[in-house]
């Protein structure tokens, strides 16, 4: 399986705008702008928050066809032992290309709706998906730009609260410095970075906790482990 322990430098901790989550004062800044949370579903179930590109299918750079997605080995399997351990499966996902004008938002919604497809061919479906069109100006991992856009947790935190979702009982799994981030931020239990697609190069960055596994389908074990011992 394959799983370390490093570090993740964690953000400074402001005053928080929702109830009990530290937040970053760059996040606080942009989140007097948004639109209140909307009431919030008493927060039962834990979530695995799920990166798409890299972790869920093939890393394609700018995708924008549905004939280029390609469901990584093992990743159906993992969301589904996921979801019959009791996880929700919520892919939060950064999709620049539709603020660059690349993909319209039917585009990007036929690529889910292949991704979909072939998770369903392997039993397996998502309980959620976000996703962001923010263009960011910045290639750091921890600058929050927009409150949704990763490292953001506001994908997150609207997940959380129209699903009912426990974050402190929750993961991000992504292949990127960004989904770790995104899941500090959002308070969640722990991240675990996948080496399925950016997150080789990464981990040689390292001043950070997260757990690294070899993909999705290794990230799952991880998480379940201890509870199918
Ligand atoms: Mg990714």
């Amino acid at each position: 399986m394959g799983t370390k322990v490093a570090r993740l430098a964690a953000l400074p901790v402001c005053d928080p705008l929702v109830s009990g989550i530290p937040l970053h004062p760059r996040w606080v800044r942009f989140a007097r702008r948004l639109p209140s949370i909307p009431k919030r579903r008493k927060p039962i179930r834990p979530a695995v928050f799920l990166d798409r590109d890299g972790t869920i299918i093939e890393q394609v750079h700018h995708l924008t066809d549905p004939a280029d997605v390609r469901v990584i080995p093992g990743a159906a399997e993992a969301i589904r032992r996921l979801r019959s351990a009791g996880y929700a499966c919520v892919l939060v996902t950064n999709q620049s290309v539709v603020g660059r004008g690349m993909l319209t938002v039917d585009g990007l919604e036929q690529v889910h709706a292949e991704m979909n497809r072939q998770l369903a061919a392997e039993g397996a479906a998502l309980d959620g998906i976000y996703w962001c069109p923010v263009v960011p100006t910045t290639s750091d991992p921890t600058v929050v730009e927009h409150p949704d856009r990763k490292p953001g947790p506001g994908m997150l935190l609207r997940a959380a609260a129209e699903l009912g979702l426990s974050r402190r009982r929750s993961w991000m799994v992504g292949d990127a410095a960004s989904d770790l981030h995104a899941g500090v931020n959002a308070g969640c239990r722990g991240s675990i970075l996948v080496g399925s697609g950016y997150g080789v190069a990464l981990r040689t960055e390292g001043d950070a906790e997260y757990l690294v596994a070899k993909d999705l389908f290794d990230a799952g074990d991880t998480i379940l482990g201890p509870e199918q011992a």
